[in-house]
This record gives structure tokens, C-alpha cells and sequence, in this order.
């Protein structure tokens, strides 16, 4: 009775990328009529793959953390993650290096890492590298429940919930202070500095700009990093399969060029075809600043506000290949550092352009820790990325800069002791050019607003927008992106939309324990 009544309440979501597919299935599991609607021909949105011959690289996320987010959206549905998505723990979480004299492993296992590290840089930095940790568990053992999974957090919020004792303990998590100078307390090796700096860039930020507090990403990791089988595309595609099997409809290639609104209430979209669609409410994936910039329509730009060019989180170069190597042993996760790590990140966000030298991430996708599975002719699957700044709607990225930008990766590459010969025709870039074409309005930035300042994180917008019935979701939106946090919010957006309505309607329901 119950469901028959909830039924006749249709929710609209805009948007198959992940946030989208995890609040359809959210909203499925409690009986809720749903449709997405999703203007590419797949599911995945950012986790998509691109075709190199017979194979399917992995050109969107590739590092996949916090398991725990899927297994709680599964059991929600009364199904087992581990049923549909089979994933493979990594020993070495990624393979670092600086020139060609070696590497540094970070492990699962923090005494391996810190051994490494004791081999590499010293006991005392070992030790150092120890309290790091125990710090980052505890900035996000305190930050998990209050901001994580909270729907909308403030800074007096997480100051009520963490008391007075944890208004003490703030300063030791140090929102204040920029990752790069915390580190600097750490660490005394540069290049330890360096690693750990990286971890902004998950964000799409500085570690010259971020707050301390994102070194909480650096534990996420150190509590697994797993590979899936398939690809990381199996993940988009189980989502997409359980939400179809909990009734949701999943309407590919049509794109949503209105959310309408009747009566200062999101009522339905209109589609590029004409075709009107009629909702009680809508959830919209797709970037903030899409609907704040008006790709939704002028009345539902009140909704959000858009990220100013200035504001703009990291975009990116890549290149997918099928190609051999030779010389540097790869992992499945690689990092080979830039030697100006100021000038890497002053190119970039001061100066709009893409680096001299930048830091270059390799996904070795046939191989797991020690293991290499290689195609024939000992050719391998590669994601190789370097950051860039978000100027896709403003400069054209034409094949000879792209080709400019891969001698300068692959030449960072060479240093560190990895040659890489690649065919050109077996080798597809994508630029901020592209990215903005799949993302429209961000310029490519890929992680919606940078986490630059200290109040940045509480910039994000929460899943509730001004206009009622209208819901936000997806990396643009808190907590954030990356594809455990894009679910996260995801789970908000449906569990804030259900609330909701259920005040609206008089139902009385017990909360999904589950859902944050
Ligand atoms: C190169 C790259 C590497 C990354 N690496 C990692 C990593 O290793 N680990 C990690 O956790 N995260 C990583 N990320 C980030 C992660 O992929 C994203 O944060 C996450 O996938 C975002 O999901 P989403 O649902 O918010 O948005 P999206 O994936 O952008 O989905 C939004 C969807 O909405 C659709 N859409 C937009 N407008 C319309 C419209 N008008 N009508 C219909 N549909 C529309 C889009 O086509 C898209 O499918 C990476 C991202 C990139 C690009």
C-alpha cells in the first residue's frame, strides 16, 4: 500500500555518472518511481573508457577506495556488492619516483610503508611519516560522520557536534593552515612532502591552497585502494544494472535542456527533444555550475550558484594508449614527481597554463602489485594524465600544443628511467577542450570548485537547493568528488528528497539507517 502510494511520486534524475546512478538506486530501494535521464549513450559519465583497438582503457577514475560506501548502497537494496562487483586488494597502493635512482612503494600495510620509507629517507622521517598517519586517521575519524556524511555541514555545526573537547582538539586537525605548510611540520624530505601533497590534487586542488584537513584523503587510501575486475567501467555498469533490476528507467542519448518550475516548485524537465517530463521532483548530476550558469534553464539558475573562472578545480590532459615499456618496473598505480612542485601548481592555477614540467600519473591497467598481465606483443593498457588548468571553454588545446604537452610527459617519464613506445594511431588525448564538451560550463574542471581556504569545503552546495523539489548531487556538490564521494552525495540527495516528501505527504518512515 504503502509503495503503491510512494508510486505515484516520480523522481527525475539528470545525469547516469555516479552520483545519479547512486541516488536512483537509493530512492528505488524505498519504493520510489524513478527515471534517469542521461545525455551520453552509457552510464559512467566521468568513468568512461576509451577504445584502443580491442581494448577498453580505463580513462576516468582508476584508484577505488572507500568500498564501504557501495556495500551500504547495496545492502540498502538488499543486495551483496560483492555480487556484482568483484574487487581485488592492492599491496602496493602507488609506486612513486623522482629520477631514475628508484622508487618509494607506499603500501596497505602502514609498518611496509614506513619501512620503505625508513630504506628511503631515513628512520627519522619513518617516524615522522607514523605520526602523519595517526594524524590523518584521526582528522577523518573525527570529520567522517559529522562532515562526510552530513547533508549539508557548517563550521559551527561540526563545533556542536564534536563539543567542546573537539573544538579543543581543531587546531591539531588545522583547518586553517594550507596542506603544504602542515606537511612541512611532518616531513623533512622534500620529496615525502611532495607525495603527500599530491593527495589535493584528488580534490582538483593545490596543496599550496587546500587546508590541512585534506590530508584526510591520504587515509582513505591507506585503508585500501582496490583494482575491479573488468575495468573501473564494471562499476558504473553494475549501478547502472541493480537500479534497472530495483524498476528505475534509464533513458540514454536524451539530453535535459530544462528543469521546469510551476508555482516556485521543480515540477519535471523538458528534454532537447521537446518532450516534456512530468515530476514531483528532480535531482540534477550534472555539474552546479551547469545549472547556475542557466544550461537548465533561467528559472532553475536560481538554484546554484556557478563556480567563477578563478575558482575552477584542476582539469586534465590524458592520454589512453596500448603500448610496450621498458626500464622502470610499473605498479598498478605510478607517480613520477616534477622537480618544481611551486612552479607545477604556480603554471597552473596562477597562470592558466598547462606546466613545463608537470607530475605524471601512469595507470598500468594489466598489472596488479608484482603481477602483469600483458596483451601480445608484451603491450599493455595505459592512462597516462598530468594536471592542467580548467580553460577548455577559453583556449583551444590544438594537436600541436597536445603533442608539445606529451613530450613534456613522456620526457618526465624518460628521466625516471620508464620509456614508453607508443604508436600514435594507438593513442587517444583528451584535453580541457574535451572535457568541457562532456561537462558543459566547467571549462573541464573536473572537481567542480577547488578546495582552496579553509572555508572551501563548506562552499560546496548541499543536496537541498532554493527552489523546493529541486535536488543537487555529484562531485560539484559536498562532500566532494571522487567516485566514493560523488555516491556519497548521491545517497544525500535521495535521502534529503525523501524526507521531504515524506513530510509533505504525512507518511511516517523510519529512516534508512543506511543512508547518510
Ligand atoms: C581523468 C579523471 C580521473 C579521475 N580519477 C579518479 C580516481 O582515481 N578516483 C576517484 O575516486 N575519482 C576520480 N575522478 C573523479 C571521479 O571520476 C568523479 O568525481 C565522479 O565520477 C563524478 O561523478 P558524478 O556523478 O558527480 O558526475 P559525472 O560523472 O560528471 O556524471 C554526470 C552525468 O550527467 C550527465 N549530464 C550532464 N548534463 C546533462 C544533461 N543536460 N542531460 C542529461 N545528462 C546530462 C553527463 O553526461 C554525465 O554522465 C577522476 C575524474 C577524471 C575525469
Amino acid at each position: 500500500m504503502l509503495n503503491r502510494r510512494i508510486a505515484e511520486d516520480q523522481a527525475v534524475i539528470v545525469g547516469a555518472g555516479i552520483s545519479g546512478l547512486t541516488a536512483a538506486i537509493a530512492l528505488a530501494s524505498r519504493g520510489l518511481a524513478v527515471t534517469v535521464l542521461e545525455r551520453a549513450a552509457q552510464p559512467g559519465g566521468k568513468m568512461r573508457t576509451v577504445p584502443i583497438g580491442a581494448s577498453q582503457i580505463d580513462s576516468g577514475p582508476t584508484v577505488f577506495t572507500m568500498r564501504w560506501v557501495f556495500e551500504e548502497l547495496f545492502a540498502a537494496a538488499n543486495r551483496n556488492f560483492s555480487d556484482h562487483v568483484k574487487l581485488r586488494p592492492l599491496d602496493v597502493l602507488a609506486r612513486h619516483a623522482w629520477d631514475d635512482s628508484g622508487h618509494l612503494d607506499l603500501f596497505a600495510d602502514e609498518a611496509r610503508s614506513a619501512d620503505a620509507i625508513g630504506a628511503f629517507a631515513g628512520a627519522a622521517e619513518a617516524a615522522r611519516f607514523r605520526q602523519f598517519c595517526a594524524d590523518a586517521r584521526e582528522t577523518y575519524r573525527r570529520l567522517e560522520r559529522p562532515f562526510l556524511r552530513s547533508a549539508k555541514p557548517s563550521l559551527p555545526g561540526l563545533i556542536i557536534s564534536s563539543g567542546w573537547r573537539g573544538l579543543l582538539q581543531l587546531p591539531k586537525i588545522r583547518p586553517f593552515t594550507t596542506m603544504w605548510n602542515a606537511l612541512g611540520d611532518y616531513f623533512h624530505d622534500p620529496r615525502m612532502r611532495q607525495l603527500f601533497g599530491r593527495y589535493a590534487t584528488y580534490c582538483g586542488s593545490s596543496p599550496y591552497m587546500a587546508p590541512a584537513t585534506l590530508m584526510l584523503v591520504a587515509h582513505v587510501e591507506q585503508e585500501g585502494v582496490w583494482v575491479i575486475e573488468g575495468g573501473m567501467h564494471q562499476l558504473a555498469t553494475a549501478l547502472a544494472d541493480c537500479a534497472i533490476a530495483l524498476g528505475v528507467q534509464i533513458r540514454y542519448e536524451q539530453e535535459v535542456r530544462e528543469v521546469t518550475i510551476a508555482g516556485g516548485r521543480a515540477n519535471g524537465v523538458t528534454l532537447s527533444s521537446g518532450e516534456h517530463m512530468a515530476a514531483s521532483n528532480v535531482i540534477v548530476s550534472a555539474d552546479v555550475t551547469a545549472l547556475g550558469s542557466g544550461l537548465f534553464g533561467a528559472d532553475a539558475a536560481r538554484a546554484a550558484v556557478p563556480v567563477k573562472l578563478n575558482e575552477r578545480s584542476l582539469s586534465a590532459v590524458t592520454w589512453s594508449l596500448v603500448a610496450r615499456t621498458s626500464g622502470f618496473p610499473l605498479s598498478r598505480h605510478n607517480v613520477f614527481f616534477s622537480r618544481d612542485y611551486a612552479a607545477e601548481f604556480d603554471d597552473i592555477f596562477n597562470k592558466g597554463a598547462v606546466p613545463d614540467e608537470p607530475t605524471v600519473y601512469v595507470c598500468a591497467q594489466d598489472r596488479a602489485d608484482n603481477e602483469a598481465t600483458l596483451l601480445r606483443d608484451d603491450a599493455e593498457e595505459l592512462l597516462v594524465l598530468i594536471n592542467a588548468p580548467a580553460v577548455g571553454d577559453r583556449y583551444p588545446f590544438g594537436p600541436a600544443q597536445v603533442e608539445r604537452y606529451a613530450e613534456r610527459a613522456f620526457a618526465v617519464l624518460q628521466r625516471c628511467g620508464l620509456t614508453v613506445t607508443h604508436d600514435p594511431q594507438a593513442t587517444v588525448a583528451t584535453t580541457p577542450n574535451d572535457f568541457h564538451r562532456m561537462f558543459p560550463a566547467t571549462g573541464g574542471a573536473l572537481y567542480g570548485r577547488a578546495s582552496h581556504g579553509w572555508t572551501a569545503s563548506f562552499r560546496r552546495p548541499g543536496a537541498r537547493t532554493k527552489i523546493p523539489g529541486l535536488y543537487v548531487a555529484g562531485g560539484s556538490t559536498h562532500p566532494g568528488p571522487g567516485v566514493p564521494m560523488a555516491a556519497l552525495s548521491g545517497r544525500s540527495a535521495a535521502a534529503s528528497l525523501y524526507d521531504d516528501l515524506a513530510e509533505m505527504r504525512g507518511w511516517k518512515q523510519a529512516r534508512d539507517p543506511a543512508t547518510p
